[in-house]
């Protein structure tokens, strides 16, 4: 009797192992992958290498201006023959009417760019240039502080190389910038993604901005807007930006079989509003933005407020801005939002504990910029339950947060959303000025913070999954993406030894049984 229920009991379990190694053989590859990718972890140029490889699915935060290197815009710039302040690092547009033998005005400290970089110390000036225009090897001086100076300084001084506030002069360069990191993107195995960019620019912006005059209710700056011509000054752009669109195609060579580098990678902008303006200029761009994505949601598929969340004008104005946001988007616009981009110090505990949930709760964000200040929020808890519930994600840009606020390491929350179910995609914010691609922000986050191949591949679909973009749309980038990782899998399992997949196969057991 009692060998009977011993048989039963080894017959039971024997065809547990069966059932489960059945389920398995369908996740098998993926199970072999993530066993690979485990032994990477004492290897990390092989693991570099392997994150590389990996499709990422999309990059949701990016900062056009901010993603292009510095080597980008010093060659453009000497191609525009633009000029050098040479005190500060500051690339200048050509002045107008200046003399043939000057021509970059009279100041004998700017000088052509051109110049600047070439003849025997052209090499040192182009290496301190890239320096003063990104962060490479920045070290705090008594001038520079900060990361966080560095970093926002470097704008203002490669202005003038990204068109500056020339709405026609910016278009023509964005075209140019958006193929370039198309190309780059593509390189990096990203499928999709949504560039920040000011779409109101210069004198229009300044006009509009001036009809609000005196008024501070929402309802009756927006009419006043509507009355100075909001509509159609909306019109013409998302006709430029429709434009746009086909002047990158034609720069990258795309044609109908879309082969070339670039030519795959679907992106959308998202309209960037300055978030450290005048009263009446926010809330001018805040509602161009609205009234641009609603002309144009294939195009411009969302809002986002820019700048320094720090800086005077955005602490004092946060719970207004959130307002305004909320009243202008409603329900149909998404909204995008730099909140938390904070740390205890940088600002007064006051200015700490309310940035993410108003941004959740009043200004309707879907998708939360950094949001590194959560332990500092009220009640972290209920607000980490409200994200979940509302599928609000959190964009997560690890050299960034490093760079600008000093916060790495286990001081970072990364693991705090992920263990309360928050989604979370990594993004790498301001490639260019940081001097990083998406493939190291994935790296940072399997190196520093333990993630596992299972795991960055869940935040690459989030990536999709949480993307600005119509559902039917999502399901296609979504089959792309799933079908990219098959092949990966597939490819990377083939190359195991025959232990990996013993790994992989007893891991998989395990897992089903807990
Ligand atoms: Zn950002």
């Amino acid at each position: 009797m009692r060998r009977r229920i011993w048989a039963a009991v080894i017959l039971l379990a024997v065809l547990a192992l069966a059932l489960r190694l059945i389920t398995i053989a369908g996740d098998l590859p993926q199970l072999v992958t993530a066993a690979h990718f485990e032994e990477l972890r004492a290897d990390h140029p092989r693991m570099r290498a392997f994150l590389h490889r990996m499709p990422k699915g999309g990059d949701l935060h990016t900062h056009l201006s901010g993603a292009v290197y510095a080597e980008r815009y010093i060659a453009w710039a000497v191609r525009d023959a633009q000029c050098l302040r040479a005190s500060d690092w500051a690339i200048l547009p050509r002045p107008d009417g200046a003399a043939a033998d000057q021509p970059c005005g009279g100041d004998p400290s700017i000088v052509p760019i051109a110049d600047a970089v070439s003849g025997p110390r052209g090499q040192t000036t182009y290496d301190l240039l890239l320096d003063a225009l990104s962060t490479r090897w920045f070290l705090p001086t008594p001038a520079i502080p900060s990361g966080h100076d560095q970093f926002f300084g470097t704008f203002g001084k490669f202005n003038a190389a990204t068109g500056g506030a020339d709405w026609q002069a910016t278009r023509a360069r964005m075209a140019e910038m958006v193929a370039d990191q198309l190309r780059q993107y593509d390189a990096d195995a990203v499928q999709y993604v949504e560039f920040m960019v000011t779409l109101l620019e210069g004198e229009e912006r300044r006009q509009l901005a001036q009809a609000i005059g005196a008024e501070t209710e929402p309802a009756a700056m927006l009419a006043a807007l509507q009355k100075a011509g909001l509509a159609q000054s909306v019109a013409v752009r998302a006709q430029e930006v429709a434009e746009l669109v086909g002047q990158i195609d034609v720069l990258l060579d795309c044609g109908s079989e879309r082969r070339n580098p670039g030519c795959g990678v679907t992106f959308r902008f998202i309209a960037q509003v300055n978030r450290n303006g005048a009263p009446a200029d926010v809330f001018t761009q805040t509602a161009h933005a609205a009234a641009l994505i609603r002309a144009a949601p294939h195009i411009v598929a969302g809002l986002n407020y820019v700048g320094p969340e720090d800086y005077r004008v955005s602490l004092r104005e946060y719970r207004t801005h959130m307002k305004w946001i909320g009243f202008l988007t409603g329900k149909d616009v998404p909204v995008a939002l730099h909140a938390g981009e904070l740390w205890l110090g940088l600002v007064p505990p006051p200015d700490l504990d309310f940035h993410i949930r108003e941004a959740v709760e009043v200004a309707g964000a879907r998708r939360i910029g950094h949001g590194t200040a959560i332990a500092f929020e009220r009640d972290m808890a209920g607000l980490l339950t409200e994200m979940r519930r509302r599928g609000v994600t959190v964009e997560i840009a690890l050299t960034s947060s490093d760079v600008i606020l000093g916060v790495r390491g286990k001081e970072h929350p990364i693991t705090t959303y992920l263990k309360a179910g928050v989604p979370v995609v990594l993004a790498t914010d301001d490639a260019g000025v940081s001097r990083i691609d998406l493939s190291n922000e994935y790296y940072r986050a399997a190196r520093d913070h333990r993630l596992g191949y299972e795991r960055l591949k869940s935040l690459a679909r989030n990536a999709i999954t949480h993307a600005f973009l119509a559902e039917d749309e999502k399901r296609r980038e979504l089959d792309r993406l799933d079908r990219s990782f098959a092949e990966l899998e597939r490819s990377v399992a083939d190359e195991q030894p025959w232990g990996v997949w013993l790994r992989a196969v007893v891991r998989g057991v395990v897992l089903g049984a807990l």
